[in-house]
């Protein structure tokens, strides 16, 4: 296999990565994770304290030349999570910015501090690395239990970035801009390792926000990368900012992941910029498996096609594959390719759990359409409620809700019932919460626009849905 990233001795002058003000040329990038690769060989696995600064992209750049195993850590991490990915992963280093304070758990390990202008003037090249050796562990988002820390090769870090620059026409050329945090696949793989695998240009904002986007976009930022959340936010902002209007309108893709982008966001970007956010889907175990693509139909509201060399099948209840493309026929997402990960961490029968042969189990549900593109109904463990002897997908009832005007926020969930099996509840939070809507309105709006089955059998008022880092929203709290 190649190296990682060919364009680390050939792009020279051309601007790698970017945080603020703090630029790192290819050149300078070189040398500073080569000295720093350098100081970490005879590691088993270095933990990089993830901050959003030039300082992760630097130690994890680093570590993948040296072929030791990086394990990003979540720098806003609660003590018994951080204590649990500590015991799980065992590294034998910590990489962090200087000065910046450890808890315990990380503080106990030997450290070095990552400094992104230290090179040590040596030439020569770092000897090669089998592609199927670990390159990254990185732990999943957390919404559904405990983090699972995600073995992930070069092979498949390399292939996963490959297909989404076939399918996005993701070159050289591009600057990705993006406030993403950098301990997740999303932030760190393809919003960091993404922009250096091609030789173009990663921008972070260091913190997401819209003023910080149009200013990027405005600049010289072609892509957009972020999580819901992120722009719903870019919506409201931009209803008033005609600035940032025009910097979404001029990017050549605005891309949403991690979790599905309600229809009234992307009607919302749309009407404001005349420009369509596309969705790509993909979980830490995979990586990327399904994508819109930027040379095909705009397929808003689905997550795409798979991306080439992986495979997607869908499967019904007792494992079956089911055929045919009719749009309504739900089953669960299987994928297989060379974007797999390679193993849990210590949890080998976790592993063997997650595949029907060698086809990975994704938990996610989904319909197949038009042009063989996938919409995402839900997750199997939290998403699909067993009502009156339908199926149902919240996601399907969430867009519902939020397309009534009183309604910010909402989440659907199940709970049990003598006559139904399941009832279904709606998670509300009002746009003004003085004057929320009824919960009668509501459950009228919904059966408005879907099947009478699909009626919230109760409405609960919030201030706010709770959700993780990635602006998941954690239904397990929601009872
Ligand atoms: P955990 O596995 O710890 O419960 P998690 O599944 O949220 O957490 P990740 O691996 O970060 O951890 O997220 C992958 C999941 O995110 C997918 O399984 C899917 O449910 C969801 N997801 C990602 N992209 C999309 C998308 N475009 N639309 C809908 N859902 C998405
Ligand atoms: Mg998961």
């Amino acid at each position: 296999m190649s190296p990682l990233f060919p364009a680390l001795d050939s792009a020279a002058d051309k601007p790698a990565v970017r945080f603020g003000d703090q630029i790192l040329s290819y050149a300078r990038l070189r040398a500073v994770a080569t000295a720093l690769a350098r100081r970490l060989t005879g590691h088993e696995r270095v933990a990089v304290w993830a901050t959003p600064t030039l300082d992760t992209a630097v130690a994890t750049v680093a570590g993948l030349l040296a072929g030791v195993p990086v394990v990003p850590v979540n720098p806003k991490i609660g003590e018994r999570e951080l204590a649990h990915i500590v015991a799980d992963s065992a590294p034998s280093l910590v990489l962090a910015p200087a000065g910046a304070g450890l808890p315990d758990a990380l503080a106990a390990l030997p450290r070095i501090d990552v400094d992104p202008l230290a090179e040590d003037g040596r030439d020569g090249d770092l000897t090669a690395v089998d592609p199927e050796h670990p390159a990254l562990i990185v732990y999943t988002s957390g919404t559904t239990g405990p983090p699972k820390g995600v073995v992930l090769s070069r092979r498949a870090v390399a292939s996963t970035l490959d297909a989404l620059a076939d399918a996005w026409q993701w070159t050289g050329e591009d600057v990705v801009v993006h406030g993403l945090p950098l301990f997740h696949v999303h932030g760190l793989v393809l919003g960091v390792l993404g922009p250096l695998r091609r030789g173009g240009t990663v921008r972070h904002l260091g913190r997401f926000s819209p003023e910080g986007v149009g200013e990027a976009l405005a600049d010289d930022g072609t892509m957009l990368f972020g999580v819901p959340t992120m722009y719903h936010r870019l919506a409201e902002a931009a209803t008033a900012d005609e600035r940032l209007t025009r910097a979404l309108a001029g990017a050549r893709l605005l891309v949403s992941g991690s979790a599905p982008l309600p229809l009234p966001d992307h009607e919302r970007i749309l009407a404001v910029t005349g420009r369509r956010v596309i969705e790509r889907y993909g979980m830490t175990e995979t990586m990327m498996n399904t994508s819109v693509r930027a040379d095909g139909p705009p397929a808003t509201g689905t997550v795409g096609v798979p991306l080439p060399g992986v495979e997607v099948r869908l499967v019904d209840d007792a494992g079956k594959p089911l055929t045919g493309d009719d749009g309504e026929t739900v089953g669960e997402i299987q994928v297989r390719g060379p974007n797999l990960f390679t193993e849990y961490l210590n949890r080998p029968e976790a592993t063997a759990e997650a595949f029907d042969g060698d086809w990975f189990r994704t938990g996610d549900m989904a319909v197949r359409g038009d042009g063989g593109c996938y919409r995402i109904v839900g997750r199997k463990s939290t998403d699909i409620i067993k009502s009156g002897g339908y199926k149902i997908g919240a996601g399907e009832i969430e867009n519902a809700l939020l397309a009534h005007p009183g309604v910010a926020e909402a989440a659907v969930t199940a709970a049990p019932d003598p006559d139904l099996g399941e009832r279904i509840i709606a998670w509300i939070v009002p746009r003004d919460d003085a004057r929320p809507p009824s919960p009668e309105e509501l459950s009228d709006h919904v059966v408005g626009q879907l099947a009478s089955h699909k009626r919230p059998r109760e409405v609960r008022f919030l201030t706010a849905l709770p959700r993780n880092d990635m602006g998941k929203v954690l239904k397990r709290e929601l009872v």
